[in-house]
């Protein structure tokens, strides 16, 4: 880490000030966790459920996961003692601490839109990994060649270009793989956040996927102490304020997180 970002996030932290729970708002995969092709076991980095533990424990951060996956499969994952906050499917979907369960819904013509594309995928996956989510059709093309994936790249994309854009359907690119999709995006998710929590509450978001720049940029139009972060092994262009490498430099963030917090009690 630079020190211009270790000065960042001195700055960022000294704006705990007690008023009210701070924002820890983070993206799961890559982020918390290591990447595996088979994604139930992506277990959180060594150390870095025992610290979200101990930030819940604090009771003074409202934390919530924002990430991809159906919500449901985060609580599993993290295996936190007490429940968390998540929205899911990139901010379409929200599972509150207390079990309830919202998705947004789409339109009909959008349901029937998606669902072609859904039984098309089904049949032929053009050699991917189809993934059925609630609010969208996705491919991922992680672990292949790269002409292999390339194949798959241009063959889903011609499949999902001519409808993106329709009924509120609308395309998302990560790494290694592609999206279509309805609903509100990572971005949506931090702001309606924001919104609940009320403006004054210093924020941060930390992800590591291109999904995670609406997040990023959510975050840096704050009016409170805000903090964007890219986590991830090699750097590249980004939103995001700081760029910190897993797992050493995440678990510093959290540690020092706990300090900040742990600094405002009364
Ligand atoms: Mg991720």
């Amino acid at each position: 880490m630079t020190s211009e970002a270790s000065e960042k996030l001195e700055q960022f932290f000294s704006s705990f000030t007690g008023n009210g729970r701070p924002l820890l708002l983070l993206d799961y995969d890559g982020t918390l966790a290591g990447f595996r092709v088979d994604r139930f076991t992506a277990r959180p980095w060594a150390g870095v459920r025992e610290l979200l533990q101990d930030i819940q424990r604090q009771g003074r951060t409202r934390m919530a996961v924002i990430t991809g996956r159906p919500a449901s499969e985060i609580p599993i994952m993290l295996r936190l003692a007490a429940p968390v906050e998540v929205w899911g499917l990139h901010g379409a979907e929200r599972l509150y601490e207390d079990g309830r369960r919202e998705l947004e819904e789409p339109s009909e013509s959008a349901r029937e839109k998606l669902d072609r594309v859904r039984e098309q995928l089904r049949r032929n996956a053009f050699g991917g990994l189809f993934e059925d989510k609630a609010n969208a059709a996705v491919m991922h093309w992680r672990g292949h060649s790269h002409r292999q994936a390339l194949s798959i790249e241009r063959k889903t994309r011609a499949l999902f270009e001519p409808l993106a854009q329709m009924d509120g359907l609308s395309l998302l690119d990560f790494e290694a793989g592609i999206e279509l999709r309805v609903g509100r995006d990572k971005g949506g998710a931090v702001e309606a956040i924001i919104e609940e929590a009320g403006r004054d509450k210093p924020l941060a978001y930390l992800g590591d996927d291109l999904t995670d720049e609406a997040a990023f940029r959510a975050v840096n139009q704050a009016e409170a102490a805000h903090m964007s972060v890219l986590v991830r092994h090699e750097w590249r262009e980004t939103a995001a304020a700081v760029w910190l490498r897993p797992p050493d430099e995440l678990r510093m963030f959290l540690k020092k997180w706990r300090e900040a917090v742990g600094r405002t009690r009364a």
